[in-house]
């Protein structure tokens, strides 16, 4: 069976979770704040702050700005559902925008489109692992004084170019970006998350946030020789990561920059192998932008069965998932009046297939897939 995603995990994760296991603090400690430090490091940002999982980190993001009941947060519904229920989270509205059908990103002329007296905050996807049109994103969030929040669950890894340079997603482009560490993600510690932000008041808010309200952490009550009562500040809650996901994340750090380089060689070779298919549609990577290939998104010919191919494809073991879902077409959504046009959106769903990418993927495979898609596509 050749899977749909794989993790590289091997002896030196094993071996770092062991570690911290044994050294008597597991739950958030040195290897979190270890881990904070390092992140921070690689993205190039200020502050990183880790929390349980990218779905949390959306939370307290939204949260520390202030954003609740009243409050309109722009976003893509062509997301996992986790980008659309956090800003439910804090009762505040959502409001979906369509996609660049092209790099299924949100499609920032939408977006300025959507801004109303009541929008507080732009929530913009790099999805799948491609970068975002974040040069208009951070000019229209400036021009209308709304926060913009990178949802970078997928982009651990990948590349914008600013003025010349190249720098990563998480370096504070918009406000604050959020990570995660799932495993289909390109770095997993099982599950987590981590905020960056370069707004200092910012990344304290989301301590807080994170582990209670809490004052003084316990880590440092843990440590210290005078006896130390701490406060409950705000309503804050349990979002903390524990040092053996931090262990595991830093060996996982580690390897980011060989996992996106393997993974970039699959997509070049799928491209490749694709390229001249009649009426196959293949992700665009902008000249601006670097992915870290998370996903790899083929949009189908309106001719072919998107559950034929996909049955098919299973059927001499190949893994595939339809395109990402809609949050407006799922229950808690549904009901909603939604304002804005979501066609591209919607074609993207019923019409694209994410096929197997991940770093350890061998060169036939890739072949067998490529040639099984053509064989689909001609039939
Ligand atoms: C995976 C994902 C999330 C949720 O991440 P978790 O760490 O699983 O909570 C949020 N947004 C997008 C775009 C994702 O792909």
């Amino acid at each position: 069976m050749i899977p749909i995603a794989m993790p590289l995990l091997a002896d030196e994760e094993a071996d770092a979770a062991r570690a911290a296991v044994l050294s008597g603090w597991i739950s958030q400690g040195s290897e979190v704040a270890a881990f904070e430090q390092e992140f921070a490091a690689l993205v190039d940002a200020p502050f990183a702050c880790a929390v349980s999982s990218c779905t949390t980190a959306l939370q307290v993001a939204l949260a520390a700005l202030g954003i609740g009941p009243g409050d309109e947060v722009i976003t893509a519904s062509h997301s996992f559902i986790a980008t659309a229920n956090s800003i439910k989270y804090q009762g505040a509205t959502p409001v979906f925008v369509d996609i660049d059908p092209d790099t299924y990103n949100i499609d920032p002329d939408r977006v300025l489109e959507a801004i109303t007296p009541r929008t507080r905050a732009i929530i913009a996807v790099h999805q799948m692992g491609m970068p975002c049109n974040l040069a208009a994103l951070v000019a229209l969030a400036d021009r209308h004084g709304v926060a913009l929040i990178e949802d970078a669950a997928c982009a651990a890894g990948s590349r914008i170019q600013v003025n010349g340079t190249w720098e990563r997603i998480g370096k504070p482009h918009g406000r604050v970006a959020c990570f995660s560490f799932h495993p289909r993600k390109v770095i997993t510690t099982g599950e987590g998350g981590m905020i960056t932000t370069a707004d200092p008041e910012l990344d304290r808010k989301f301590r807080l946030l994170r582990q209670h309200g809490m004052s003084v952490p316990d880590t440092v009550r843990h440590g210290s020789p005078r006896v130390i009562f701490e406060d409950y500040l705000v309503v804050g809650y349990n979002y903390r990561m524990t040092d053996i996901q931090a262990a595991v994340g830093r060996k996982q750090l580690e390897r980011l920059p060989e996992l996106v380089a393997r993974r970039r060689a699959v997509a070049a070779r799928y491209a490749e192998l694709l390229g001249n298919l009649e009426g196959l549609r293949l992700p665009a990577e902008p000249e601006w932008a670097r992915s870290n290939w998370q996903s790899y998104c083929v949009c189908l010919p309106d001719r072919v069965d998107q559950r034929s191919v996909m049955q098919n494809l299973l059927d001499i073991e190949i893994a595939t998932r339809r395109g990402i879902m809609c949050s407006h077409r799922e229950p808690p959504y549904v009901k909603m009046r939604h304002r804005h046009e979501l066609r591209h959106s919607e074609l993207a769903q019923d019409h694209s297939i994410l096929l197997p990418i991940y770093a350890q993927m061998s060169q036939e495979n890739v072949a067998f897939v490529a040639n099984a898609v053509r064989n689909e596509i001609n039939r």
